[in-house]
């Protein structure tokens, strides 16, 4: 059957997806067989598809950097906190020693 490529750039996204029916699918891939400008639109669909895949998961390597970095940063300040509450914690430690000795000696 001849299908004008009109046609075919119509159904070629489906085709593109895997989501036209098998008819359709048949008459693309007979004209595409002996169509060539029809072929390239298809191969630029299917380069388009790889650049935005790739990009996406760009982005989301992006987000997940964010994400670990922020989660750094507040390990980093739950990290700090800890330290300069223990140091409270030694230096009243400390003090009530010192008075307890001090008081004790003196
Ligand atoms: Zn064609």
């Amino acid at each position: 059957m001849n299908i004008s490529c009109e046609i075919v750039r119509d159904l070629l996204p489906l085709y593109h997806d895997g989501v036209c029916s098998n008819d359709s699918k048949k008459m693309i891939e007979e004209h595409l067989a002996h169509c060539e400008s029809c072929k390239d639109e298809l191969k630029a669909m299917n380069d388009d598809t790889i650049i935005v895949r790739s990009e996406q998961n760009l982005s989301e390597a992006d987000a997940v950097k964010k994400l670990s970095k922020r989660w750094e940063k507040g390990m980093m300040k739950s990290a700090l906190k800890g330290a300069f509450f223990t140091l409270i914690t030694i230096a009243v430690v400390l003090l009530v020693l010192y008075c307890f000795i001090d008081i004790h000696i003196g």
